[in-house]
Formats: structure tokens, C-alpha cells, sequence
């Protein structure tokens, strides 16, 4: 029997996007604002998907610097939540670069990618349009989210909830 109830997250992108803001939201509902960003942060949470009690283990990184941290986090992962914040354009290169890593370091193996583009909130400053984070989930076929982990805990754990769900039958499958 290799199907487990465990699923491996992990959630990356540029510096300042709000990865911490989104796990943190998810996981709590709550919003605080400011969080530590020197170290990579492990969280362990059950959730039911489909009637079945799963446990979570989301691996919230800080900016790596080196390529082999990188490696290893896509290494351990079976399910990557890839943020950039709309205000943001270098940070949606920075999805585009980890989107095409993961598929580089993952297949042939299956995993789920969900593309969360944050901060939808600060609309003033948007850099990045839907449709340009919807063509970049299509290039990649995975899901795609815009979110604020700010205002909305609803969008953020329908999200996670939605690719969790996907690496659950993903699971079941093999
Ligand atoms: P990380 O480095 O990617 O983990 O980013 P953080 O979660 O530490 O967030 C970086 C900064 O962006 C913090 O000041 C957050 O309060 C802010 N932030 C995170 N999410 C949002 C959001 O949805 N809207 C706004 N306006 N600010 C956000
Ligand atoms: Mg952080």
C-alpha cells in the first residue's frame, strides 16, 4: 500500500510576496502582518479532503540562496504553491523560473502546482494582470488563484484546499 495520508507542501517565491502571510492565513484564518523571514518554517496540520482525515506538512521557505536548498525543497515536496505578489513584476519571473524548476526536478513523477498570485488587495499598484498569471498557469498546467492573504481568508483556503484535493487523487493513484 503506498498511498499515505500525508501531504508534502511546500510553498515558494520571491522574498516579500507573503508566503508567510498565505500558510499563516490558511492555517489560523488570522492576518498578523509581519512575520520572520530568516528561516525556512515547518507547519504539521490535519484537514479533511473528501470525508478522509489528511495530515499536511507545509514547508513555508525563506529566499534561499543556494540552488542545491532549492533542489531539495522541490525534492521533498509533492505539492508546491508557487506566490508572487501582483504588485510585483520580478517576482512573477521568479514563479516562471520555479514553475519550469519544479517540473525540471519532479517529473516523471506526478506532484500539483497551484500558481497564487497575492496581494490583490493593492490593486493601485497591480503590475500583473489575471490574465497574465491565468496564461502562465496554462503554460504550466497548473491552478491558478489571485488572492489577498490581507483581506480575504476565504480565496487563500479555497486555494489550498483546491490543491490539496488535486495532490490527495494524485495519491490515490499510484
Ligand atoms: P514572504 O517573505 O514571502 O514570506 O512574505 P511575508 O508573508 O513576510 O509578507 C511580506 C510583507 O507583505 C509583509 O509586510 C506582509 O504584511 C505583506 N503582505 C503579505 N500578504 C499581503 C497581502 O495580501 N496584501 C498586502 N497589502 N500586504 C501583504
Ligand atoms: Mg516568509
Amino acid at each position: 500500500m503506498t498511498n499515505s495520508n500525508k501531504i508534502k507542501l511546500v510553498v515558494m517565491g520571491a522574498s516579500r510576496v507573503g508566503k508567510s502571510a498565505v500558510t499563516v492565513r490558511y492555517l489560523t484564518k488570522r492576518y498578523i502582518g509581519e512575520y520572520s523571514s530568516s528561516t525556512d518554517m515547518i507547519y504539521r496540520h490535519n484537514t479533511t479532503i473528501d470525508n478522509t482525515t489528511t495530515e499536511v506538512e507545509i514547508l513555508d521557505t525563506c529566499k534561499c540562496s543556494s540552488t542545491g536548498c532549492l533542489y531539495d525543497h522541490i525534492r521533498w515536496g509533492e505539492a508546491f504553491v508557487i506566490v508572487y505578489s501582483v504588485t510585483d513584476k520580478t517576482s512573477f519571473l521568479e514563479a516562471q523560473f520555479l514553475l519550469g524548476k519544479v517540473g525540471e526536478i519532479k517529473l516523471p513523477t506526478y506532484f500539483s502546482t497551484l500558481l497564487l498570485g497575492n496581494k490583490r488587495d493593492l490593486d493601485h499598484f497591480r503590475k500583473i494582470c489575471v490574465d497574465e498569471g491565468q496564461e502562465l498557469s496554462l503554460a504550466y498546467s497548473c491552478q491558478f488563484y489571485e488572492v489577498s492573504a490581507a483581506e480575504n481568508f476565504a480565496g487563500v483556503s479555497l486555494a489550498f484546499q483546491t490543491l490539496l484535493r488535486e495532490a490527495r487523487s494524485i495519491q490515490l493513484l499510484k
